[in-house]
């Protein structure tokens, strides 16, 4: 079977019955994932009756280019547990990372990559993810930005602690369509054997998790999705995706959305879109408003996170502002709370010029309304809340309005499904 298969279902089917038709996804693969596309008949709306495609000429030609050519895939190392030795082979939890360089990582499931992509390696760094700095993630956007422009792909490996902000800072800042896929594992790769040679821990994740990384990247199947996210043989929304346990491989979830497909054996099932696919044809729509190469690292602000919790103190929202950060998100109770002492420091920081942005410490749903200097951050988890905010604040930093259009509708792109208004392009996602 075709390795680079690509079919979508199950997730558009919402969005068909929601009245999106043409917009969004086009008819019938059927047998054949090259019949592509074809329209979805109007009546749709009654379910999915076959599988359908992304309708997007950029969409089909960069898949069809795969299916006919080795591509080429750039892997960029940053350390984390897949690059790591273990104490032996069964310490699944006591290792040091960064101690494999990702040449080796990559040099060991080879031969049988060869067969899927031709792989360059780029070491970025060797070190566990929460270590690294906002000016290093702006010099890695660079560096994947500049493999975009020879590579068909870009696969970067990190830790898994913070691989959902380095994903969605790739997300909201490279600006190519091309496939950008994270990964890494939960197991260490190797460990010493009495010889002092390596070899593999029990069981570890990260050789599969870096075979199917690249075989994702070089399908194209994700092409204009954005960067997602790969672990545990399944793919997720950079934006949607969060760590939710310190030890199990199957930490990644995506909550209310779920997974964006899998990858099983040779098969890559795509499930689901995030929406701005829908602007796959016109890159300028398609990008993001943050290209770095315009902004020096030395002027993106500081912007922090303050929890919310039983009687919880306003000081560190005063601190804070006092140090200059100029945005500070709020992980509040349920829809969004937070404490009288911190709604007090809350007023006093807007009024010296803090923006902030309403966010819910629950893992999941909404917090709306908002306010002066407080932005409602939607169903943004605080840590994605606080990167968005963050370049928001660094691309408009004296237009409050632009940064509210800017959390509120990167932010929580949607599908548009009011119906076309006769005669002019079918809707366009809002980011
Ligand atoms: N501590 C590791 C990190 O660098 C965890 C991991 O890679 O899974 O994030």
């Amino acid at each position: 079977m075709d390795r680079r298969t690509t079919v979508l279902t199950r997730a558009l089917a919402p969005v068909l019955a929601a009245g999106v038709t043409a917009a969004v996804v086009a008819g019938a693969i059927g047998a054949s994932p090259a019949a592509v596309p074809a329209a979805v008949p109007a009546t749709a709306a009654s379910g999915v009756v076959e599988p359908a495609s992304v309708q997007s000429a950029a969409y089909t030609t960069a898949v069809s280019a795969a299916r006919s050519t080795t591509p080429t895939v750039t892997v960029i190392g940053t350390g984390g547990t897949i690059s790591a030795i273990a104490d032996s082979r069964s310490s699944f939890t006591s290792y040091r990372s960064g101690r494999i360089a990702i040449e080796d990582l990559v040099a060991q499931i080879s031969p049988e990559i060869g067969e899927v992509a031709d792989v360059e390696t780029i070491q970025f760094g060797n070190s566990g993810s929460s270590g690294y700095t906002i000016a290093q993630f702006h010099e890695l956007t660079a560096v994947v930005e500049e493999a975009l422009e020879t590579s068909d792909g870009v696969v970067v490996t990190s830790g898994t602690d913070t691989m959902e902000e380095f994903a969605y800072w790739l997300d909201l800042t490279v600006q190519s369509r091309k496939p950008v896929v994270t990964t890494g594992a939960m197991r260490p790769w190797g460990a010493l054997d009495e010889n002092g040679e390596q070899v593999q821990v029990f069981g570890t994740d990260g050789p599969a998790n870096l075979y199917n990384a690249i075989t994702l990247a070089a399908s194209q199947a994700t092409y204009c999705y954005g960067t997602v996210l790969m672990l545990n043989e399944e793919f997720h929304a950079a934006r949607d995706v969060t760590k939710t346990s310190s030890y199990r491989a199957d930490t990644f979830q995506s909550r209310e959305f779920g997974v964006l497909g899998w990858i099983d054996g040779d098969n890559i099932k795509v499930g689901r879109a995030p929406a701005r696919v829908e602007t796959c044809d016109n890159p300028e729509r398609w990008a993001t408003p943050f290209d770095l190469s315009t902004v020096e690292a030395s002027d993106l602000p500081r912007t922090e996170v303050v929890w919310g919790y039983q009687e919880a103190g306003g000081e560190a929202i005063t601190a804070f502002a006092e140090a200059g950060v100029e945005g500070i998100v709020t992980a509040g109770t349920g829809a969004g709370g937070i404490s009288s002492a911190q709604r007090a420091a809350r007023a006093a920081a807007v009024a010296d010029g803090v923006t902030f942005v309403s966010t819910t410490r629950t893992g999941s749903g909404s917090v709306y309304g908002g306010g002066e200097g407080v932005i409602a951050g939607d169903d943004l988890i605080p840590q994605k809340a606080r990167l968005l905010l963050l370049l928001s604040l660094a691309f408009a930093p004296e237009d409050p309005a632009q940064v509210l259009e800017w959390v509120t509708s990167l932010g929580n792109p949607e599908f548009e499904t009011t119906a076309p208004v006769a005669g002019t392009a079918p809707g366009q996602g809002k980011a």
